[in-house]
């Protein structure tokens, strides 16, 4: 035998517990990532949810993270492990850990490695989908970060730099059904035409699901968008700068025979950095139901560890945001605007923000919505 062979690694890769607020529905692609190169290096890997109760003896615990505010999940798991695993490398990634480093620092000293940022090795590995059977989608990023600077967005400070790959063939994983691309900004790309290209000879249903960029959607673009099989077209309206290009991204899109019911537009509010208040989110919402789209409010939550939604905005109190919560609950479908006709009525006839938010009291609340 060679004696200079490498000895093999016991690898354990942690997702911590779900909760209320740890909850995702999609896998850990990180970890999915990791397993695959682990594996490639010939280590046993073993991935957990949550507290791993046999006695696995890892030498390398992976932890990942999510987003800031569910900071405790992660800190439980590395607790568990750093008392289970004495001698274990404990190593913990993913968003939180990228952003608030000092926070978890603070908590556990030096008794973790803190990764931050995107583990280079593995960027362009396929993901050992193998762990999580029962998912059937390929999770793809063909580009890395994004063009704008956007400041209520966290990617500048995750995915810094643009990058794009010119192919995202391998990273499709055999019987996949279903392609969800994780881009921040595909159309940015300067391969988007060529991933569109491989995307429509892979025939598989696709979701661009982190948005496509209004400013960048061009009659090629909806030619080559009506090639691939994608149910839903997501957009932005975060702010009203980009009112114009949005209309004109939703007239392309529609002349071209996307239904409006099938675009869904997220509209950032209670955001501290440009001018938001109650009354110019109605009205960029009073936009999206006159242009016939579905709109998804989204509650800005800041970069810094805290309990979710407990941030308020200048021009914001917490019984307006609890306004938009509800009437997204009882009005809403699926915590989404649709362009229905009463929501319509309801939100133009209003004379302010309070107004069109307005429910009647639990035993009178029967509010009828004509779709
Ligand atoms: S365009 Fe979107 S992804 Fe890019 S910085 Fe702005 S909000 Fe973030």
């Amino acid at each position: 035998m060679n004696s200079k062979k490498k000895k093999s690694k016991r690898i354990l890769l942690v997702e911590p517990k779900k909760s209320k607020n740890y909850h995702t529905q999609y896998p850990p692609l990180g970890l999915l990532k990791l397993s695959a190169y682990h594996k490639q290096l010939g280590d046993t890997v073993k991935f957990v949810k949550g507290f791993e109760d046999d006695n696995f003896e890892p030498d390398k615990i992976y932890i990942t993270s999510l987003f800031t505010y569910a900071w405790e999940a992660v800190h439980e798991v590395i607790k568990y492990y750093l008392q289970k695993y004495k001698k274990a490398e404990i190593i913990v990634g993913g968003i939180y850990a990228t952003l608030c480093e000092a926070h978890l620092r603070e908590a556990f000293k030096d008794r973790i490695i803190i990764h931050k940022g995107l583990v280079n090795e593995v960027e362009n590995i396929l993901p050992d989908y193998s762990l999580v059977p029962n998912w059937s989608a390929s999770i793809i990023f063909s580009s890395r970060g994004c063009i704008r600077k956007c400041p209520f967005c966290a990617v500048s400070k995750l995915e810094p730099e643009f990058c794009a790959k010119d192919s995202i063939k391998h990273l499709v994983y055999p019987n996949h059904k279903k392609i969800i691309l994780w881009d921040n900004n595909i159309l940015a790309s300067p391969s988007w035409e060529k991933i569109f290209k491989e995307l429509e000879e892979l025939n598989l249903e696709v979701d661009f699901n982190q948005g496509l960029d209004a400013r960048l959607v061009t009659p090629r673009v909806v030619e080559r968008l009506l090639k691939l099989k994608i149910p839903i077209i997501r957009l932005a309206y975060d702010t009203h700068i980009i009112r114009e290009p949005l209309k004109k991204a939703i007239d392309l899109l529609k002349s071209a025979g996307f239904r409006g019911r099938n675009i869904v537009v997220y509209c950032l509010y209670n955001n501290p950095f440009e001018k938001d208040t109650p009354e110019s989110f109605l009205e960029r919402l009073r936009d999206l139901i006159d242009w016939g789209v579905v709109s998804y409010p989204m509650r800005y939550e800041p970069l810094e560890p805290r309990p979710k939604n407990t941030f308020v905005a200048p021009n914001w109190t917490p019984e307006l945001l609890e306004m938009v919560a509800k009437a997204r609950r009882v009005l809403g479908y699926g915590g989404a605007f649709p362009p229905y006709k009463g929501l319509r009525m309801k939100f133009f006839n209003a004379k302010s923000f309070e107004e069109a938010f307005f429910l009647r009291e639990p035993k009178k609340n029967i509010i009828y919505i004509s779709k």
